[in-house]
């Protein structure tokens, strides 16, 4: 069966999606051959500096990579991004669920995103709570401060050794066991909760759009070997 049929027939799709989306509005992904992960900066791996220990060891050095490599202020939505906003506004999809931090989905104007590991537009003073949008990080320098009490200010990124939200968390498993589609697109799944989530998809479709095999191929109704851009931008709105 084609994408465009399982479209056709579903009511309530859910799509599931990973650095991959992001990749063609330039945004680099992290496992890819031009991935972040096949560079080393300052003798660490990005998973290494992306952590809950090294934000607290060394924040001058966590900045410093966060704001080269994390940042993305001039990408723009692309073709996913847009079908995604005309299929949810068509009333077909009910959800994303993302791992995805650069926000592009809510740029577009789609409004159940559930930002499984935050969202480098949300930033809030660790001493008294005020929230910052991405231009006071991209903006200062060093260890970015609070204008009110002089607290640091951390990104709500979910770091490595750090809890996801858990709201967000069970907003997403809801959508999750309503869908009767899902589709898995642009993500290694090698991040939890990301593959355990998707054990509470009980519904007909399964579809994974992705660049190389992964682990959700062998109970996929349909797997497409290829860029998801190119994929979703063939989706039309039939009914
Ligand atoms: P990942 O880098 O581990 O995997 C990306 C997957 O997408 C790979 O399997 C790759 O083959 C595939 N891919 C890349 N471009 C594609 C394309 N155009 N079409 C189809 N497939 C494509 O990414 P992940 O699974 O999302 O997990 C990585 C972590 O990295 C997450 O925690 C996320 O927060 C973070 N991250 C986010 C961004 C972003 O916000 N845009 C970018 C890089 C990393
Ligand atoms: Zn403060």
């Amino acid at each position: 069966m084609e994408l465009q049929e399982i479209i056709d027939r579903s009511r309530r799709v859910v799509f599931f999606g990973g650095a991959g989306v992001s990749t063609a509005s330039g945004i680099p992904d992290f496992r890819s051959e031009n991935g972040l992960y096949a560079s080393e900066f300052e003798g660490l791996t990005p998973e290494m500096i992306l952590s809950q220990s090294f934000f607290y060891l060394n924040p001058e050095g966590f900045f410093r990579f966060y704001r080269r490599f994390m940042l993305h202020p001039e990408a723009k939505p692309n073709a996913v991004h847009r079908k995604l906003y005309e299929l949810e506004k068509a009333d077909k999809l009910r959800g994303i669920v993302t791992q995805n931090i650069d926000g592009l989905h809510k740029a577009t104007g789609n409004r159940r995103v559930y930002e499984l590991h935050g969202s480098v537009h949300e930033n809030y003073c660790m001493d008294c709570n005020a929230f910052y949008p991405m231009e006071k990080i991209l903006h200062s320098e060093g260890i970015p401060r609070c204008d009110h009490c002089g607290g640091v200010i951390k990104p709500w990124v979910v770091l490595y050794g750090e809890a996801p939200d858990k709201y967000t968390v069970m907003g997403a498993c809801r959508e999750l066991s309503n869908a009767d589609a899902l589709i898995i697109a642009g993500t290694s799944l090698s991040v939890e909760p990301a593959a355990s989530l998707l054990d509470y998809f009980h519904g007909k479709y399964l579809v994974v759009i992705n660049a190389e095999p992964i682990s959700a191929d062998e109970r996929a109704t349909l797997v497409i070997r290829g860029d998801v851009a190119e994929v979703m931008d063939r989706v039309v709105m039939n009914g």
